[in-house]
C-alpha cells in the first residue's frame, strides 16, 4: 500500500525523523484555521495524491500568510494530477531551504537485497538526474541482517556527497529512516527533498512510503487507519469483503480457476489466444482455492460478471482434492443462486473441467444445459473459445 505524504510524515514523526508540523484538511473552509494553528506564519499548501511531480503540476505552493494560504488552496483543491483528483490538502509549516537532497531505502528485488539511494542534488529534477548523471545518485547496498547503524548511515551520506557540515546530521536522519523502513515493514521509504536549512538543520519535507501488504496482519491499526478505500478498485474492495483472492486487470475475459498456479498460467494462455481475436486479454485474476463451494463460485462469478469490461468468462478447474462433480454442481447452483439474487447472467461461460472425476462433472453440466455455458475439454481450446467470444461480443 502506497501512503499519502501526510501519512508518511506522520510515521516519520513517530520515529523522531525531523520534519515540519502539519494539518490535513478536506475542504477549503478548514484552511485558515489549519494555517493559524501552525502559528500563522508561512505555510506550504500541498495536494495529497498518490502521484509524484505534484510540485511541477502546480499542486505545491508556498503561502506567506494565512490569507494567502486560503487563496492558494482554492485552485489546488479538485485539481487533477496525473489522473488523481485532489480531495485532501496538507497544510504544513514552510521551512527555509538552503539545499535539497534526495534519500531513499528500497527493496532491490533483482539483487534480493535492500538498497539505499542518496544524492546531494535532490529536488524536483531527480528523475532527470538519475538518467543523465546516474553517478550523482549513490546506490549503496544494505545487508538486511546487518541493517543500518551509525557507521553505515555515514557511509551512505558520504557516498551521496552530502556536504561535510551537515553530513553527521543527515546520517542520523538516515538511521531513523531505517527504523521507519524496518519497524513499519516498508518496501520503500523515500524523502525528496531532504533539506539543509540555512541554520544547518536537516529536515524531511516530503515523504513517500510503501508498506508491505503481506505484513498487514502485524500492523493492523496503522495499515487499516491508512487504507484509502476510494483509491482502490471497487471490485477489489468487494472481492476482499467476500474473502476472494481477486485482482482486477484491464482485459475482457473473466477468469476463475482453482489454485494460484493454474490461474496464473490461465492468464498467459488467454492472453496468447486473445491475440487472434483483436488482442483481448484477461480481465482479472481469481483463485477460488481448493474448496470451490457453490457459494464461493457464486461470489466469484458475481464479482466477475459485474465488471462492465468482462465479455466472456473462462472457468478453468483442475480437480484435485476437490472433485470436478462438486465443482460442476457448484457452477450450476451458482448460476441459479445469482438468478435468485436477481442478477441476470448474460455473458457466456466457457468451462473446462479436468482431473479428479472430470467425466462426472462434465455430465452434470451437460445435463443442466444452461444456455450460456459451453464446455471444452482442453485448457488451450477453452481459452481460445473464451477469447473468441470476448472478441465477437465487442
Ligand atoms: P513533489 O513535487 O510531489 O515531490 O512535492 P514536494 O513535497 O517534494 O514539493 C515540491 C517542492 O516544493 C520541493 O522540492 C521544494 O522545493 C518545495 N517545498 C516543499 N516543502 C517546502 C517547504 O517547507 N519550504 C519551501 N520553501 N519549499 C518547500
Ligand atoms: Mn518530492
Amino acid at each position: 500500500m502506497d501512503l499519502f505524504e501526510w501519512q508518511a510524515k506522520e510515521l516519520f514523526a513517530k520515529y523522531g525523523v525531523p520534519t515540519t508540523r502539519q494539518v490535513v484538511v478536506t475542504s477549503i473552509d478548514e484552511v485558515a484555521a489549519a494555517a493559524d494553528s501552525l502559528g500563522g506564519g508561512p505555510v506550504m499548501v500541498k495536494a495529497q495524491v498518490k502521484a509524484g511531480g505534484r510540485g511541477k503540476a502546480g499542486g505545491v505552493k508556498f503561502a506567506p500568510t494565512t490569507a494567502d494560504a486560503v487563496e492558494k488552496a482554492g485552485p489546488i483543491m479538485g485539481m487533477d494530477i496525473k489522473g488523481h483528483t485532489v480531495r485532501t490538502l496538507l497544510i504544513s509549516e514552510a521551512a527555509d531551504i538552503g539545499e535539497e537532497y534526495y534519500f531513499s531505502f528500497l527493496l532491490d528485488r533483482a539483487n534480493r537485497n535492500y538498497l539505499a539511494m542518496c544524492s546531494s542534488e535532490g529536488g524536483m529534477e531527480i528523475e532527470e538526474l538519475a538518467v543523465e548523471r546516474p553517478e550523482a545518485l549513490a546506490r549503496v547496498t544494505v545487508d538486511p541482517v546487518a541493517g543500518v547503524d551509525a557507521a553505515k548511515a555515514l557511509e551512505i551520506a558520504t557516498a551521496g556527497n552530502i556536504p561535510e557540515p551537515v553530513r553527521e546530521k543527515a546520517a542520523a536522519v538516515i538511521e531513523q529512516l531505517w527504523q521507519v523502513f524496518v519497524g513499519e515493514e516498508a518496501t520503500l521509504v523515500e524523502v525528496n527533498p531532504l533539506v539543509r536549512t540555512p541554520d544547518d538543520d536537516v529536515l524531511a519535507l516530503d515523504g513517500k512510503v510503501t508498506l508491505d501488504d503481506n505484513a498487514d496482519f502485524r500492523h493492523e491499526s496503522v495499515h487499516n487507519g491508512y487504507r484509502d478505500i476510494s483509491a482502490t478498485d471497487p471490485l477489489e474492495v468487494r472481492a476482499k469483503e467476500l474473502h476472494l483472492n481477486y485482482v482486477k486487470l484491464d482485459g475482457e475475459v473473466g477468469i476463475i480457476g482453482n489454485g494460484a498456479g493454474l490461474v496464473m498460467s490461465t492468464l498467459d494462455v488467454v492472453a496468447y489466444a486473445g491475440e487472434e481475436f483483436g488482442a483481448v486479454k484477461p480481465a482479472n485474476f481469481l483463485d477460488i482455492g481448493g474448496g470451490a463451494s457453490a457459494e464461493v463460485m457464486a461470489n466469484g462469478l458475481d464479482v466477475i460478471l459485474s465488471d462492465p469490461s468482462v465479455r466472456s468468462v473462462f472457468v478453468n478447474v483442475f480437480g484435485g482434492i476437490t472433485s470436478c462433480d462438486a465443482v460442476a454442481n457448484g457452477i450450476v447452483s451458482a448460476l441459479s443462486l445469482l438468478t435468485s439474487r436477481g442478477e441476470e447472467v448474460t455473458k457466456p461461460l466457457v468451462v473446462r473441467l479436468d482431473g479428479n472425476n472430470a467425466e462426472e462433472g462434465r455430465r452434470i453440466l451437460t445435463e443442466a444445459n444452461h444456455p450460456l455455458v459451453e464446455q471444452l475439454d482442453t485448457m488451450d481450446g477453452a481459452a481460445r473459445r473464451a477469447a473468441e467470444l470476448a472478441g465477437k461480443a465487442a
